[in-house]
């Protein structure tokens, strides 16, 4: 037997900040598995060449890669899983024995988050808010969980339709409802169950252009921006009355559990990295 530890690293640009590295060095341990984790910042545009170096190496089992690869990435594999394909993005690559396979672990890492805080998916009527690769991640997952319905809204309308179009193609109608928020009435705006922000707002403390009646049937509020403070879109909400808030720290630890599952077979308890992370991001 090898006594080389297996070799991960996470594909990014810039990538000082990743989190990844501390997270599955935390995961490792949890099962005595000896892991070396690296950090790779590969030129913009040289994805290709950067993960052709890296698993050049046969102890490289696997890689995460995090923007502006995620693409790149999709075109670099030789095979997709159903999520990735669908997604149209890869944040996880897999060595098999004679390929590589990417996989997209975002949409199930939010799924995992909404579960634990025990929000109810099942026959949820879902509103994301943005349209741009994190939402398209999520819905594959989102819509496993069986969710009842999903309105999209976003600022640019035609990537809200463009949107929902390619999920409508993956999607049997009579079990989902699928529609951009900006083609219904005011009153489909009162009826969420449960609202993700997938837009980058936050990160600058801004707020979508929406009416505060999305938050009146008081529904769990997801933002997948997580800062030190909650995020104002997490604030407003709680203000309106809503009870579950929850940014999106969690769904950072759980895509990447499921990311360690995919490479060495075992379920790492997030809970514990969470807490960790958490504590080190106030
Ligand atoms: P993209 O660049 O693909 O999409 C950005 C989205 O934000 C688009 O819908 C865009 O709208 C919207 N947006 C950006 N600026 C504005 C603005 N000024 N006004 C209105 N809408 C705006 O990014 P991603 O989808 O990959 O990521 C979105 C966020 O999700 C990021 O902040 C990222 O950090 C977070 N994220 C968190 C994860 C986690 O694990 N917690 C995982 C993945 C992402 P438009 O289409 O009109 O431009």
């Amino acid at each position: 037997m090898s006594s080389i530890s297996p070799i991960v690293c996470v594909f990014g640009n810039p990538i000082a900040q990743s989190k990844s590295p501390t997270i599955h060095t935390m995961f490792a341990k949890q099962f005595g598995l000896s892991l070396d984790y690296q950090k790779r910042l590969a030129p913009i545009d040289g994805f290709v060449q950067s993960a052709n170096e890296f698993f050049a190496n046969k102890h490289c089992i696997g890689a995460n890669v995090t923007m502006p690869f995620k693409l790149d990435a999709l075109n670099w594999v030789d095979e997709l899983s159903v999520q990735a394909a669908r997604a149209g993005a890869v944040n996880t690559i897999i060595r098999q024995q004679d390929k590589f396979v990417g996989d997209n672990t975002d949409g199930i890492g939010l799924v995992m988050d909404l579960q634990n805080h025990l929000v109810n998916l099942a026959g949820a009527k879902v509103l994301i808010i943005g349209a741009g690769g994190a939402a398209k991640g999520a819905l594959p997952a989102l819509i496993e969980a069986n969710i009842e319905s999903v309105c999209i809204y976003n600022r640019s309308i035609v990537k809200a339709d463009k949107l929902v179009a390619e999920t409508n193609a993956y999607t049997p109608d009579k079990a989902y409802t699928f529609g951009s928020l900006q083609t219904k009435g005011s009153q489909a705006m009162q009826e969420f169950d449960v609202i993700i922000n997938a837009t980058s707002l936050s990160l600058s403390a801004n707020l979508p252009s929406l009416p505060d009646s999305i938050f009146n049937h008081h529904p769990a509020v997801y933002d997948m921006v997580y800062l030190s403070q909650p995020t104002q879109f997490l604030n407003k909400a709680a203000t309106l009355g809503c009870d579950t808030c929850i940014d999106g720290l969690g769904m950072l630890v759980n895509q990447a559990a499921h990311s360690f599952f995919l490479w060495f077979g075992h379920k790492p308890d997030t809970q514990p990295v969470y807490e960790y992370l958490r504590a080190l991001n106030k």
